[in-house]
């Protein structure tokens, strides 16, 4: 959410979301969300040219956060990368495609299981019969499993759990709110997160129907576009897609303008799976969080994870506990990447240095 938006302005947007989320059941998805589709998707994405035809949906950063989305058009129907945390966020891409091209959306990619990445897929499957849901095998396998980690089928069933609990705790940090500015944000997380509870509730899981084992390339009429599958990184079923002539790369979250997020992630590996990335020539990526960056981004963020591995397993060689590490890596790195790794206002350094550090420990010294 932007920080200059008036309380008034955000409870009129985010109550509009709410209204169409609340007349979503028993309806058909071409026709729910058209009364309010102008506001719903200035106040989500901005769609930005990257090459002829292809675009990047970039999700405006919110409590109840949407991935970026990447959209590419060929001569006879729309690939679409990602499909974010819930389907009136998918809808209203979906709208926005429709405004430049009237060709249908043939085949929908998942990056990777997390629920941010693939619980709008529900919306692109009932508007074009015959869609193929690309995925790896890898993250077929990871959204249907019970304990993959943060997506799937099993985290619905989780989220359906927990977003209640957290609604609870918004209410009561709203009534212990000590500034005007303090309860309007915490109020509009909490619309957010009402919205999002009735949108899981009613959820109709499209899985993927088409599974790629290695890399492998899609001959679309009028595009190459190459599924690239280069090992573990931020799951152990990330794809890449690559459009060679354009030479544009959408990363999900293995290559990210925020910083990462490791818990379902293997450190090491990622390093390695990056290092293979950079050797194909590309210009820009459409990362799954934050704003179109250029190649050389790909160096800057290995190179935190890099930096990270060898600090947690620097301290954890000079016996340094768990906290001690979290308080010291963090500000050992802070000089080199917390500015750049602060951009938004979600994913920013502070927020996730504790945990990335807890994450590499675990999986990289104690291998767990
Ligand atoms: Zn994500
Ligand atoms: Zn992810």
């Amino acid at each position: 959410m932007s920080e200059s938006w008036t309380r008034r302005e955000f409870l009129t947007r985010a109550g509009v979301a709410v209204a169409a989320i609340q007349t979503f059941e028993n309806l058909d998805p071409c026709c729910v969300f058209a009364a309010d589709a102008e506001t719903a998707r200035e106040d989500l994405f901005e769609l930005k040219p990257v090459a002829d035809g292809v675009y990047a949906a970039i999700a405006a950063p919110r409590y109840k956060v949407n991935c970026n989305a990447a959209v590419i058009l060929t001569d006879d129907g729309v690939v679409v990368v990602d499909s974010h945390s819930k389907p009136s966020a998918a809808y209203s891409l979906y709208r926005q495609i429709q405004g430049i091209t009237k060709q249908p959306i043939r085949k929908i990619i998942n990056t990777h299981f997390h629920w941010d990445h693939w619980q709008g897929n529900q919306v692109y499957a009932e508007a074009s019969p015959g869609l193929e849901i690309i995925s790896s095998e890898r993250t077929r396998e990871n959204l249907t499993r019970p304990d993959a980690g943060a997506g799937g089928v099993a985290y619905i069933e989780k989220q359906l759990t927990s977003v209640p609990k957290e609604i609870d705790k918004l209410k009561d940090d709203i009534t212990r709110a000590t500034s005007a500015e303090q309860k309007a944000r915490l109020e509009g997380n909490l619309l957010q997160a009402e919205a999002y509870l009735e949108e899981l509730r009613q959820m109709k899981p499209a899985l993927p129907n088409r599974t790629v084992a290695t890399s492998m390339t899609l001959n679309e009429r009028g595009r190459e576009i190459q599924l690239l599958l280069l090992g573990r990184s931020h799951t152990d079923g990330d794809v890449f897609i690559y459009l060679p002539k354009e030479k544009v790369v959408a990363s999900g979250d293995a290559l990210i303008d925020w910083m990462p997020f490791l818990n379902d992630g293997y450190p090491e590996d990622w390093v390695q799976t990056l290092n293979a990335l950079e050797k194909f020539d590309f210009t820009r990526v459409i990362p799954g969080h934050g704003e179109v960056v250029p190649k050389d981004h790909l160096a800057f963020f290995r190179g935190y994870l890099a930096e990270l591995i060898a600090a947690v397993k620097q301290a954890a060689a000079d016996g340094a506990s768990l906290d001690e590490m979290k308080r010291g890596i963090a500000e050992q790195l802070a000089s080199k990447y917390e500015r750049a790794m602060s951009k938004y206002p979600l994913g920013q350094y502070r927020d996730r240095i504790g945990l990335n550090v807890e994450m590499v420990y675990q999986k990289v010294v104690k291998k767990a």
